[in-house]
């Protein structure tokens, strides 16, 4: 994988736990506070600077305005209250200046239940926050969660920039296009090939994804594969239905379409796997 990052995931989780271990035993709820909040900034550090290194290895066309809006991250906390979400700055002397910059934030499993498809996502976008949010995960590596944060920061430009869509499958599969591009910088050469390979199978459950494992290296854990397989999913899927050619409706649209059934479909399952 031609791709380096500033630390390994087990170095980050290293990194905190070390933080944890210099907290007095007594509980110095300050001194506990303050430790957190810089574990949160450096968090968000790590973030911005693995988005930078994907970002730069692409050729998008909005790759500056994304670059600018990296260099305005503001790390804030996310606070709930009566089932609505409320975010705090940690860095005291950026209080007040929010309209200027984007909120990055980490939340625990329940908080992020708190926005729409929370339930399912790893990291979400809020425009009424203004922030980003990422769930927290210890078992997917740092390349894979600056892909989801990427896509984040994706949704972020395109709202404040006024090209988001309205509706939430053209917005989502506008966003995912892209994403094509930012797996592609992270795998091998071989990966558009395999991809268009991928189209000749009959159904969407016919596709087994082993070859993948080749051009963007054994995925970190169980999850990781599973959020890496259901990104390349949709590119596969996108790719078949580039190719019908018979059809007169916008190839926007057919995107969105195909996105949306996508959708519907895991919200089904994971409906049924949380029934369980
Ligand atoms: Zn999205």
């Amino acid at each position: 994988m031609a791709f380096s990052f500033r630390h390994s995931a087990l170095c980050g989780s290293l990194l905190l736990s070390a933080i944890t271990a210099c907290s007095p035993s007594n509980g110095d709820a300050d001194f506990q506070r303050r430790k957190e909040h810089e574990s949160t900034i450096h968090k968000r550090e790590r973030l911005v600077h693995n988005a930078r290194v994907l970002i730069k290895k692409t050729q998008l066309p909005m790759r500056n305005e994304l670059l600018k809006l990296l260099g305005q991250t503001a790390s804030v906390e996310v606070t709930h209250h009566q089932g609505k979400l409320f975010v705090k700055f940690l860095e005291q002397n950026l209080r007040g200046r929010m309209e200027h910059l984007l909120g990055v934030a980490f939340v625990t499993s329940e908080q992020m239940e708190l926005l729409p498809l929370g339930h399912q996502s790893m990291a979400q976008y809020s425009p009424t926050l203004h922030t980003m949010i990422m769930r927290e995960v210890t078992n997917v590596s740092e390349e894979w969660e600056a892909v989801s944060f990427t896509h984040e920061l994706l949704h972020a430009e395109r709202t404040l920039s006024k090209h988001a869509a309205v509706d939430h499958c053209e917005e989502e599969a506008a966003v995912r296009e892209i994403e094509g591009q930012l797996l592609r910088a992270l795998s091998s050469e071989e990966y558009p090939d395999l991809v268009e390979q991928m189209t000749s199978y009959a159904a969407p459950e016919d596709i087994a994804y082993p070859d993948f494992d080749r051009v963007f290296g054994r995925p970190f854990s169980e999850e990781e594969r599973v959020l890496r397989d259901s990104m390349i999913h949709i590119q596969v899927l996108f790719a078949k239905e580039r190719q019908r050619k018979t059809s007169k409706v916008p190839v926007s649209a057919r995107l969105a379409k195909v996105y949306c059934d996508v959708e519907q479909a895991m919200i089904k399952e994971s409906t049924r796997h949380r029934a369980k």
